[in-house]
């Protein structure tokens, strides 16, 4: 069997920023009123013109939500780019929303061990799991979308709410198993945007509000290209039963600031490649550590063409930080290997970004315990944008856009 083209010409770009800021440019006239009207259909994975397609570069953070907004607001204006910047925005907003209820990622995490030890325990259920991700149930267009994803590691949004739709109440699968397959294989998988849609598909997010794929939307939707039989799929969708009760917004911790008197490194992760804007010109950086592989979002392992991607992303967020520093890039993936590359460059202090709520968070929380006992000082800075939006994530997105504006003037977007 030939291999896929794992990054074609088309789109996702290629996983630097180079082809990040490429396809920005290139996208921007279309972020207006054209967005508006055109993002919903899913036109298949050779035609993504009416979409950015650059979810897994903001991810990897090769490419900033800021950067995304001012493109669109000096292209636009915020009236007729209202609808691309919220999608920008719904991003941060579930990242501020898990980001104030760590409980919900830890739920899940426990959720789907059971929901793996159930599939280890169940062969039926075990039968149906596996006909599901490898697209072999039947259903017109799930089993298109089951090989896009594992082909591409891309799904348009309108195939991601239908897939989780139909996974959870057309095929009953366990909606943490489909998360958890989601996660691993999207190269944009991050905890919260993922964890939170899935919740809120399943009627876990909104009490009283879930999501049923529908026959005819789909083929709206798709131009054509599916129409599932409407018997085949589930005619209603109950909301899940709700296992842990949503907790109450906590705190949001405030970012650290840098010893500039210390030698210092970089300490790179997959979630934040763009150390040229961290705001460390007055710190005396001595190298660049980054781990050569992406940190783990799920047990049973990364998928190959997400973690080729977040490899390559890391490789040229290293290389660009060590450019605009004039100093080497270390490739260290053991806590004790990056221990030794600051020890032999003299470092004292390791400089990061804060990861979200996520599994780069709970590997960076481990190290950081080592690194510090070793008598290193690790420094977790936060970027601006986190900083003035995450707050308005206490309640629904109706309440957070709203301050959209404010924290735009807050931030110097205009
Ligand atoms: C079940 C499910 C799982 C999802 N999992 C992820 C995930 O793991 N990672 C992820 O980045 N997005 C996830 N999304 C959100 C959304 O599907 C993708 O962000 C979007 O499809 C990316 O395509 P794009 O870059 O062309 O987006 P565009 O339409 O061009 O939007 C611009 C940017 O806005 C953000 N964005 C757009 N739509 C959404 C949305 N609905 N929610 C949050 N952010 C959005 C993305 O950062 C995107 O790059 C999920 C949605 C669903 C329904």
């Amino acid at each position: 069997m030939s291999q896929p083209d794992l990054f074609p010409a088309a789109l996702p770009p290629a996983p630097d920023r180079k082809a990040g800021l490429s396809r920005l440019k290139a996208f921007t006239p279309a972020m207006g009123r054209a967005y508006a009207s055109a993002r919903n259909f899913d036109l298949g994975p050779q035609d993504r013109s009416n979409i950015s397609c650059l979810s897994a570069h903001v991810r990897h953070r090769l490419v900033q939500e800021a950067e995304l907004a001012q493109a669109a607001l000096s292209a636009h204006g915020l009236q007729a780019a209202e609808k691309f910047i919220q999608e920008v925005c719904w991003r941060t907003y579930w990242k501020g929303w898990l980001e104030l209820r760590s409980a919900v990622w830890a739920d899940y995490k426990a959720e789907r061990e059971q929901a793996f030890k159930a599939v280890s325990e169940d062969q039926a259920l075990a039968q149906r799991y596996e006909a599901a991700i490898e697209g072999r149930t039947g259903l017109e267009g799930f089993d298109a979308w089951a090989t896009e994803l594992m082909q591409t590691g891309y799904l348009h949004n309108h195939a991601r709410m239908w897939f989780a739709s139909i996974w959870i109440f057309t095929l009953d699968l366990p909606w943490v198993l489909g998360a958890d397959h989601f996660l691993r294989h999207l190269i944009d998988g991050d905890a919260a945007s993922n964890t939170l849609s899935w919740r809120w598909v399943g009627g876990l997010q909104t009490v009283g509000k879930t999501y049923l794929a529908r026959a005819s939307n789909i083929e709206k939707y798709t131009k054509g290209r599916f129409a599932p039989d409407p018997a085949s799929l589930a005619p209603e969708a109950p909301a899940l039963p709700s296992v842990h009760p949503v907790p109450s917004p906590g705190a949001i911790l405030p970012g650290e600031r840098p010893d500039p008197s210390l030698p210092s490194a970089l300490w790179l992760h997959d979630e934040d490649l763009h150390a040229e804007s961290w705001g460390v010109e007055d710190v005396d950086i001595r190298c660049v550590i980054y781990p050569s592989s992406p940190a783990s979002r799920g047990e049973a392992g990364l998928g190959e063409v997400a973690r080729r991607f977040s490899k390559a992303a890391l490789e040229d967020g290293a290389q660009r930080a060590a450019g605009r520093f004039g100093v080497k890039a270390v490739a260290a993936d053991s806590v004790a290997d990056q221990i030794e590359a600051a020890r032999s460059s003299n470092v004292r202090q390791l400089i990061t970004q804060r990861p979200c709520q996520g599994g780069v968070r709970d590997e960076r929380l481990k190290a950081q315990e080592r690194i510090e006992a070793s008598g290193l000082r690790v420094v977790s800075l936060t970027r601006d944008w986190d900083q003035a939006f995450h707050p308005f994530a206490t309640k629904g997105f109706f309440k957070f856009k709203t301050a959209i504006p404010d924290v735009f003037t807050r931030l110097g977007l205009n």
